[in-house]
């Protein structure tokens, strides 16, 4: 690599975010998901944060995009993967059964991803259907083949693959219906769009998922007024602040103690 410090070039937060990643100042934070039958957290989603040794705390939406155009999407994603994969494996084996979700850009969606992949999980020990790839919609998802193959090679290898953020806008129920899925978790915009077009659409995508016995979650939950409006669109978990923000790993810890 290039001695940044002797130039006089202004580094670009691409180099930036690319040595951050390999110095592992990228770690996930959790969020948990809640069951509605049990009332209890089931599932954790891995969403990553920037600890930047000047800034503090950065969230996604400062390095996401420069992650993606820059093809460093990949990397940031294997070492939020792995350090959340070892701690979910962590509490499996103190006999928590907890699931994990990740965040998967659908430029990762390369046949290789899929059993890279699969393999991690596997060496972590855990069971199938533990880890999520949640990957966010955009229209070109259902349309490119090895998009949709990498989803339907994740699944027989016995990882579950989640559209998130349906409804957000790129949404079409008949991109969803030619997609290979186990989950839906539908967007926030939904929840916070209380009309009776967001309303028929949350249907509409519960009656695509109950057709292929898939989970549906949703996102956004900051009421109990949300959580009931969840609760009749019929999907099966909820997250959001009214339950819980991404937290540490060590206060997730502390949250499975009181539960
Ligand atoms: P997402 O996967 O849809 O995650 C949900 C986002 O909504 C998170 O923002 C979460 O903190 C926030 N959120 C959760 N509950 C509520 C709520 O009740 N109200 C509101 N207003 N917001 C809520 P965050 O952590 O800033 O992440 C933003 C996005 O960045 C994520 O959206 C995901 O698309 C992306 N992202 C985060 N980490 C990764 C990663 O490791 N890899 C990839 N490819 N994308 C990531
Ligand atoms: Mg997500
Ligand atoms: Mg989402
Ligand atoms: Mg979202």
């Amino acid at each position: 690599m290039k001695d940044r410090a002797s130039s006089t070039e202004p580094e670009n937060s691409a180099d930036q975010l690319r040595r951050a990643v390999r110095r592992g100042e990228l770690v996930p934070y959790f969020q948990p998901q809640y069951d509605f039958a049990s009332g209890q957290p089931v599932v954790f989603e891995a969403l990553s944060r920037w600890m930047h040794p000047d800034r503090g705390l950065v969230m996604p939406d400062r390095f996401i995009d420069v992650a993606e155009r820059t093809g460093l999407i990949a990397e940031l994603g294997r070492t939020i993967l792995e350090q959340a994969g070892r701690r979910v494996a962590e509490w499996h084996r103190r006999g928590r059964r907890i699931g994990l979700a990740v965040n998967v850009s659908p430029s990762q969606l390369r046949p290789e991803f899929a059993s890279t992949m699969v393999e991690f999980v596997r060496a972590l020990g855990l069971p199938d259907r533990t880890v999520t790839a949640e990957i966010t919609e955009t229209p070109a998802l259902s349309e490119t083949c090895e998009e949709v193959e990498t989803m339907q090679a994740l699944i027989d290898g016995g990882v579950g693959v989640s559209v998130d953020d349906f409804g957000a806008g790129f949404t079409s129920i008949e991109a969803l219906r030619r997609m290979p899925f186990t989950e839906v978790k539908i967007d926030r915009s939904l929840m916070r769009n209380s009309t009776p077009g967001a309303d028929a659409l949350a249907l509409e995508a519960v009656g695509v998922a109950r057709s292929r016995h898939a989970i549906v979650v949703a996102e956004g939950i900051e009421t109990a007024q949300d959580l009931d409006r969840a609760r009749a669109w019929g999907c099966d978990r909820g997250q959001g602040f009214f339950f819980s923000p991404a937290v540490p790993a060590d206060e997730v810890e502390r949250l499975l103690a009181t539960v």
